[in-house]
């Protein structure tokens, strides 16, 4: 199975000479290794939308794809949303993919299933991949509800598949999970590999039981990875790759984790 390594940027780089820096050192010692390719994984990174053209520019031709960090609820298209960025404008500027659901967005946006369910609409309509992120909080998982709360944020995905049943067939390759525990994002904390495992297997064996066509989906561990414990996650077989944020921002720890998958 391909092993995706992403890099969420978030809110950075601050200037667009600082992502030009980043990807140069990105594409450099990509190619130093014989292409990112070599990693045996699928890179991508999702700059913020206001370097989004000038990344997916800088990266054609290159191996590493290019993401949104999100999309607007109200349109696919065009409209009077003012802030707002359209599947299709994403699109445009050169994004394939598009995280949806982070939990940034769902804490600070307040991001709701039925919001969460246009996007997705609006995104696969506009031929967009989906990187999917779902995960609980410290309190959720403290209660032990984390699988509770899991399937509640899947049923975004079951939903989609009731109102358009076709798209099953098609979903394969254009869904991935990332699985982000909130509270070890940006914390150093980390849950032990044998939870994770556990975890994604539950959530394979959910989304394939939406659909024949999705047995064994993507899913990504995404918290607090670094250099130092890709290779502890890459060695588990639920585990297909990682959603890296801090450590995505410096080329050399974001290629390691590459090569650790
Ligand atoms: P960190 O890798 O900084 O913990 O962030 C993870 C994340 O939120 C990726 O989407």
């Amino acid at each position: 199975m391909q092993a995706w390594v992403i890099g969420n940027w978030k809110q950075n780089p601050a200037t667009s000479d600082d992502v030009q820096t980043l990807l140069s050192d990105l594409l450099a010692t990509a190619d130093k290794n014989d292409g990112a390719n070599s990693a045996g994984c699928q890179l991508m990174v999702a700059p913020s939308c206001i370097h989004l053209a000038g990344v997916s520019d800088h990266l054609q031709d290159s191996p590493v794809l290019c993401a949104a960090q999100d999309i607007s609820a109200h349109s696919g298209t065009t409209g009077a949303y003012t802030g707002d960025c359209s599947a299709q404008q994403v699109a445009d500027a050169g994004a394939t993919w598009t995280l949806l659901g982070h939990s940034e967005r769902r804490q600070y946006h307040q991001e709701t299933h039925a919001c969460l369910l246009s996007k997705m609409t609006h995104a696969f309509d506009q031929g967009l991949g989906v990187v999917f992120c779902i995960g609980e909080t410290q309190a959720q998982y403290d209660a032990g509800q984390t699988l509770a709360v899991i399937d509640e944020q899947l049923t975004v995905i079951k939903d989609i598949l009731t109102q358009q049943p076709a798209l099953a067939d098609t979903l394969f390759d254009r869904l991935i999970i990332a699985y982000e525990p909130v509270w070890a994002i940006g914390t150093g904390k980390v849950p032990t590999v044998a939870e994770v495992s556990a975890t994604h297997q539950h959530i394979k064996q959910t989304v394939a039981g939406y659909g024949e066509a999705l047995d064994n989906i993507t899913v990504l561990y995404g918290g607090s990875v670094n250099a130092d414990n890709a290779d502890s996650f890459a060695a588990d077989a639920m585990i297909d790759g990682a959603l890296v944020g801090g450590a995505s921002l410096k080329a050399a720890s974001f290629l390691a984790i590459a090569q650790a998958f």
